[in-house]
């Protein structure tokens, strides 16, 4: 039933798979692959706070990542998306984690903000940074890249302990 609210009107249309890079086509690994999905969560929340999302991001974060670190990496998460939304003109482009067949593909911020993650991992710091200077659209990224870099801090803790299943089962590779 269509809904005379405009705000109500949730239209859902799909990543165009031809233009659109594939999560499996990336070099990410399963870390990053759930960082970004809580992130997605959290661009949601700053999109759309009727929406309530964060709450979805802490609960998703916990999920995958057990007590103590799915509250840490969320809110080291949502402290990177602030600082990028600051730093940009526009918002994030995000594709919606509930849809199946969205989930697989990435927009080009979304690259970005994994990308920087990936790199600090890789500890490619200049990779890092052109990352970063791509999500922030040139203006200052250095608060985003110190939350990143918190990110990478955390993976080592969780990557290590995750070996004794506190991560879901999934196995973590750090490179
Ligand atoms: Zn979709």
């Amino acid at each position: 039933m269509a809904s005379k609210n405009p705000e109500n009107q949730t239209v859902h249309k799909h990543a165009n798979e031809k233009t659109s890079l594939r999560l499996d086509q990336t070099n990410f690994d399963q870390y990053e692959y759930d960082i970004l999905q809580v992130s997605r969560l959290l661009f949601l929340a700053f999109h759309c706070p009727k929406s309530y999302a964060w709450i979805n991001a802490y609960y998703l974060a916990e999920q995958i990542f057990s007590v103590p670190y799915g509250s840490t990496i969320c809110t080291t998460v949502l402290k990177a998306v602030n600082a990028a939304c600051k730093s940009r003109n526009c918002g994030i482009n995000y594709h919606d984690t509930n849809c199946e067949k969205c989930k697989e593909f990435l927009t080009d911020e979304e690259y970005y903000f994994i990308g920087t993650l990936h790199q600090i991992r890789q500890n490619n710091k200049s990779g890092a940074k052109v990352n970063a200077m791509l999500l922030c659209e040139g203006s200052s990224f250095d608060e985003f890249l110190q939350y990143i870099f918190e990110l990478s801090n955390i993976a080592n803790h969780v990557v290590d302990l995750s070996r004794r299943n506190l991560s879901g089962g999934k196995n973590y590779e750090l490179n």
